[in-house]
């Protein structure tokens, strides 16, 4: 009897995609958008190389509806070399990997999405995936905090979001002396402070560095969110995505397929927080 031939994919072998555009936000970050189009949750992300360079994990922050788009802040090796690519160029990604928001059971919630720097990116996910299914939620409100007006990122949606959700953008320092997009000064931890919010059919989304994340969380708890209301973005350093190397594991949780994206009640036990 002819044997059946089976072809196996290697998870580990990546595509190539050809950047369809590349937009630099800031001095030291990028967005680019590649030929490929995939189902995914918002927050999932993969793992985006060059030939001879290496691969690292990148979110997602766009809705699957769309041209996949990626935010990346050139911090090292890879990010550097895929810095200096040009619309045309060729990519390399695999995925899409990990758990993301489970916006399908937060259907008729509120969403409070809170952001400190890069962290916006997995972010804005949510908020194109919330504009796509615009029926299924109730109010978006964002609170985004940047260094400085210079780190603002995702300037050219700014003023979409501006007209269509409650939008508050912080600058620790105000380095230009006037302020764009409504930014004030001071930490996205006062914005929410001063916000009049209760927890009331809402789902509070949080991604940032880890001071951020503590202070955000304290005050989420202090306006009275339950501990499975609130979702947190983490990032650990990782080579495969796929549960198997073990770089990314935090006392029994994988990262890259537990995670990256928790429920805090899920993690707040967990050693380094
Ligand atoms: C799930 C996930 C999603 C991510 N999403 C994004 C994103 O949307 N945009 C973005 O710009 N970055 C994102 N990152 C971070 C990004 O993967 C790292 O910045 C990237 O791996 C750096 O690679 P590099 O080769 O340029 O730097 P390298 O030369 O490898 O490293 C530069 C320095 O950063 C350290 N480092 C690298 N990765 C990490 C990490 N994950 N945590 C802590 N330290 C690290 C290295 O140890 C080294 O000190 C994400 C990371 C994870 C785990």
């Amino acid at each position: 009897m002819a044997k059946q031939k089976t072809t196996v994919e290697n998870p580990y072998v990546p595509k190539p995609y050809k950047i369809l555009e590349f937009h630099r936000e800031t001095s030291d970050s990028f967005t680019v958008k590649a030929d490929m189009k995939i189902n995914h949750d918002p927050g999932q992300f993969v793992q985006v190389g060059l030939p001879g360079v290496g691969e690292c994990p990148i979110s997602i922050c766009s809705d699957s509806r769309e041209f996949i788009q990626l935010n990346i802040r050139e911090v090292g090796n890879v990010t550097t070399a895929l810095s200096k690519l040009e619309q045309g160029d060729t990519i390399l990604i695999r995925g899409p990997y990990g758990k993301g928001y489970p916006m399908r059971y937060l259907k008729g919630n509120s969403l409070l999405i809170i952001g400190g720097g890069c962290g916006v990116a997995p972010l804005k996910g949510i908020i194109d995936y919330a504009e796509n299914h615009r029926g299924d939620y109730k109010k978006l409100s964002l609170l985004l905090g940047y260094r400085s007006p210079d780190d603002i990122l995702f300037q050219r949606e700014l003023v979409e979001w501006k007209n269509k959700y409650h939008l508050q953008v912080t600058v620790d320092k105000n380095t230009h002396g006037k302020f764009c997009y409504g930014a004030r000064e001071g930490f996205v931890t006062d914005a929410l402070k001063s916000m009049d919010i209760s927890n009331n059919n809402q789902a509070a989304f949080v991604c940032g560095p880890p001071i951020m994340m503590k202070f955000v969380i304290k005050s989420l708890k202090d306006k009275g969110f339950n501990d499975d209301q609130i979702f947190l973005s983490t990032e650990r350093l990782m080579y495969c995505a796929l549960g198997v190397c073990c770089h990314c594991m935090i006392k029994g949780k994988f990262t890259c397929v537990d995670g990256p994206v928790f429920r805090y009640d899920e993690i707040k036990d967990l050693e380094d927080g």
